[in-house]
């Protein structure tokens, strides 16, 4: 018999995302081309108008997402959070 193991608090979160029906490529650009940086302001714009949003970096945080737009933020911009989230256990700075 196999146990099927999964996070249900994770999974609701993640199925009320604003993100659920797009395109999952807008939230994963690559580089840091004009193109690539228009694509994450677009994903930061749907995160923005999201009900889970915390939820969302939250987990990018302490799963340690180190690529794609989560919660609103870049990979870049998540790095200085990490940072705080560690010290403190708390998103104290967003
Ligand atoms: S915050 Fe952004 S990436 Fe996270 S679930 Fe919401 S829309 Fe999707």
């Amino acid at each position: 018999m196999q146990i099927i193991n999964f996070d249900l608090e994770q999974e609701l979160w993640m199925q009320e995302g604003s993100c659920v029906y797009s395109d999952t490529e807008l939230f994963f650009p690559v580089g840091s081309s004009m193109k690539a940086l228009k694509q994450a302001a677009e994903a930061k714009a749907i995160c923005n108008e999201c009900d889970v949003k915390l939820d969302c970096l939250e987990y990018a945080i302490r799963t340690n997402q180190d690529s794609g737009v989560w919660g609103g933020t870049t990979e870049d911009e998540r790095k200085s959070i990490r940072r705080e989230y560690r010290k403190s256990g708390t998103l104290v700075n967003f």
